[in-house]
């Protein structure tokens, strides 16, 4: 049975270390684990995770934009496991967007990402695939990617740049017409 996984938290070592890539995708601890997070993000409100924020420091993450509490806009796409991903290319063009942490509680912050990648990475049964993404899921996998080397995406802002709480952040983005969120 799947299980919902503790998330490690801003400060702890393990998000700061760059993770290694997976050697057997059919070992069954790895399938396992590719359980364990899905069900960890549904149960979280969030729309990615990567296997560092679960304490296992391998090359996984898991790309779920669907919308919920937390971000209202989000589109709506089937889970996608991605196994040792790699950015083959990212556009020059950037855009700036909202984005939290479930490894960071309580901060949103607007982030400067590449608005489209082409992407390589391993699906769960170790076929590899090739494919570009746009808009929020490439800022979702620009996110979980950087867990994979120890980023968080506050190390992302430039000095200055706001954070807000939840609280503020919800506040804001029902004031506006949700164009930070959505408009990548
Ligand atoms: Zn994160």
């Amino acid at each position: 049975m799947p299980r919902i996984l503790p998330i490690a938290k801003r400060g702890d070592p393990i998000l700061q270390q760059r993770a290694q890539p997976v050697a057997d995708i059919h070992d069954p601890a790895v399938q396992a684990l590719l359980d364990d997070l899905l069900l960890t993000l549904e149960a979280s409100s969030g729309v990615g995770i990567a296997a560092p924020q679960v304490f296992v420091s391998l090359r996984i993450i898991i790309v779920a934009s669907r919308p919920n509490p937390r971000y209202p806009d989000a589109p709506l796409m089937q889970p996608l496991a991605m196994l040792n991903p790699e950015i083959l290319w990212q556009s020059a063009a950037t855009c700036t967007g909202w984005e939290g942490c479930l490894s960071v509680p309580d901060a949103r912050a607007q982030v400067i990402r590449a608005t489209r990648l082409h992407m390589r990475y391993l699906d769960r049964q170790g076929a590899v695939v090739e494919a570009a993404f746009d808009g929020f899921i490439a800022r979702i996998i620009q996110h979980e990617c950087d867990h994979l080397d120890g980023i968080l995406f506050p190390e992302r802002l430039p000095a200055q740049t706001p954070i807000l709480t939840e609280a503020e952040f919800q506040q804001a983005i029902r004031g506006s017409t949700h164009e930070p969120v959505l408009k990548q």
